[in-house]
């Protein structure tokens, strides 16, 4: 099948797709990685067992299910968010700001440190389809069950009648 034909009604070709990521490290494991969205998701991302690298593979096994309920601990790929990337900005911020090669506070001159980490989160964030890697807790798994039960086609009679909902 072409891409384009895999794509179908989608943007991206691994939308919504559960995928296999093979560790890198010294005892190598899979995981499932299931994308909650219509949007791309990295070749390469870090293990959580042992922070290797893991390597998205066989990728004419991905499977796409809209509607998966990720179970509670399961990683997931979501859009990555302000309130999310602020910590991780906020620490390399910390790092590079009077770093002797690289330092921030010259990147970004005329910024505080604080001005500097919301640029950078911003940058991280780009036009909010940016990929970020999340555990799924109880709230984000009912949330998903939510979402699943009101995909068109599988919401219940009562639900479906009238177009004003
Ligand atoms: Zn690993």
């Amino acid at each position: 099948m072409s891409e384009a034909g895999q794509r179908g009604k989608f943007t991206s070709a691994e939308a919504y797709c559960l995928m296999l990521y093979r560790c890198e490290g010294a005892e190598p494991h899979d995981e499932i990685l299931w994308n909650s969205r219509d949007g791309v998701t990295p070749f390469v991302i870090k293990c959580a067992r042992c922070e290797s690298e893991m390597k998205h593979e066989n990728w004419s096994k991905d499977r796409r299910v809209p509607d998966h309920i990720p179970e509670v601990g399961d990683r997931i790929f979501v859009n990555l968010t302000m309130d999310q990337a602020m910590p991780g900005a906020r620490k390399h911020v910390e790092q590079y700001w009077d770093h002797s090669e690289w330092p921030l506070s010259k990147t970004y001159p005329g910024m505080t440190r604080e001005e500097c980490v919301g640029a950078k989160a911003q940058e991280w964030v780009g036009d909010g389809g940016n990929p970020h890697v999340i555990e799924v807790t109880d709230k984000t798994k009912a949330e998903f069950r939510l979402r699943a039960n009101t995909v068109e086609g599988r919401r219940p009679n009562w639900m479906r009648s009238g177009r004003h909902a």
